[in-house]
């Protein structure tokens, strides 16, 4: 098959599609890849490393989408991408479709084939090509967190790991899942004091077992919640109710009781956020103080460190990639159900019964 591989062309996306070494691999199962000059070269891949990897560089977008007969992206595609796709193309991309009837009546006008990453499951009903993401947002939330909380950024002046003969900062993780053991990770690497509040009993439980006496885990009652807020220096808002916006677990009053200089990092803000004086941010102006308390809600975190990212996201999605090159969308969609559950879009009509739904389209 051949692949193409556009550079995004998404405000501030620097991450790309396919890696050099993910050209590597496609090269030797005897695919021709495409790839847009400059690509890469946000995140220092430079065309001679797509070109030693076996990959032929496309002077613009046009000839890359015209040349290629599957597209593999990271973002959705923009109008300009859109008017390139063709019924024959093979789209391999994350589309968040649901809120964006406009990208989904391009996608069905132009007949291509187009699966969603963020849809495509796992045996334990996860959702694989998300998890580097919320990997990657965890991780990250206990660094921005941290910086911060310095007196410069207007922060408390507090440092999370303390230094002998003072205590280490306190952090607050709210929701357990994969964002947050990540952050949890990071912030007992730090040697802060963290404490996991979720939910879910049986998460609680496995965290336990996981973390042992580095961490403290608690229920997540709105008198825990309450209690944790009061006292911690970091807030991490790291909750997901599958397909429903983020409950709002710190109110507004919540947040007066808070440390003046104090930092919250909304994790969740992409499901709307899980604070109620959160709103969306971005990495040009990424911070807004409420009640002398500092808010961090970029809804595209993994953005910011787009090498690191790329990588994570195409050891995630490159098994998929190289299936569907290999077999072809059809065959390998009935080989794989979980690759079937990513397509959104085929024929000129939406193939995901949940984004139907959302969208209003029938199924
Ligand atoms: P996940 O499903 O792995 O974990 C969510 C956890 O929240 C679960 O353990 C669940 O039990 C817990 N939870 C649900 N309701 C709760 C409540 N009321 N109180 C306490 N805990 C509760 O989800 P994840 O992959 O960690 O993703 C978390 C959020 O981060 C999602 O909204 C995701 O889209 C978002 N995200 C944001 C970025 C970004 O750049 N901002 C990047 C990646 C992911």
């Amino acid at each position: 098959m051949r692949v193409g591989v556009p550079k995004e062309i998404k405000n501030h996306e620097y991450r790309v599609g396919l890696t050099p070494p993910s050209v590597a691999e496609l090269v030797a199962a005897g695919h021709e890849v495409l790839v847009e000059t400059q690509a890469g070269g946000g995140i220092d891949f430079e065309d001679q490393d797509y070109v030693d990897a076996g990959a032929r560089i496309m002077p613009d977008a046009k000839s890359t989408f015209a040349g290629a007969d599957m597209i593999v992206k990271v973002k959705e595609p923009q109008a300009r991408e859109i008017a390139m796709l063709e019924p024959r193309h093979l789209l391999f991309t994350y589309l968040h479709l649901a809120p964006d009837p406009e990208q989904a009546k391009g996608l069905m006008k132009s007949g291509a084939t187009c699966i969603a990453y963020e849809t495509v499951t796992a045996d334990d009903r996860s959702l694989p090509l998300l998890k580097p993401m919320s990997e990657v947002a965890g991780r990250m939330s206990v660094q921005v967190g941290a910086h911060y909380l310095e007196k410069e950024q207007g922060g408390r002046g507090v440092l999370l790991g303390g230094v002998p003969g003072v205590a280490p900062g306190k952090v607050a993780i709210l929701g357990g899942g994969v964002s947050g053991v990540n952050a949890a990770q990071m912030a007992v690497g730090m040697r802060a004091d963290v404490t996991i509040y979720d939910i879910s009993n049986k998460r609680l439980a496995e965290l336990d077992m996981f973390f042992g006496s580095q961490i403290k885990t608690a229920y997540a009652s709105k008198a825990a919640v309450a209690a944790a807020v009061q006292s911690a220096h970091l807030v991490i808002g790291a909750v997901l109710v599958p397909g429903a916006a983020a409950p709002k677990l710190v109110t507004r009053d919540m947040l007066k009781t808070m440390k003046r200089g104090s930092v919250l990092v909304d994790i969740a803000i992409d499901q709307g956020g899980c604070f109620e004086t959160s709103r969306p941010t971005t990495h040009e102006d990424p911070v807004f103080e409420v009640d002398g308390v500092i808010h961090y809600c970029v809804a595209n975190m993994p953005g910011a460190v787009a090498r690191t990212s790329t990588f994570a996201l195409n050891n995630a999605t490159l098994p998929f990639a190289l299936r569907l090159a290999n077999m072809g969308a059809e065959a390998a969609m009935k080989a794989d159900p979980h690759l079937a559950n990513g397509l959104n879009v085929m024929d000129g009509k939406i193939r995901h019964k949940a984004v139907a739904e959302a969208l209003g389209e029938e199924f």
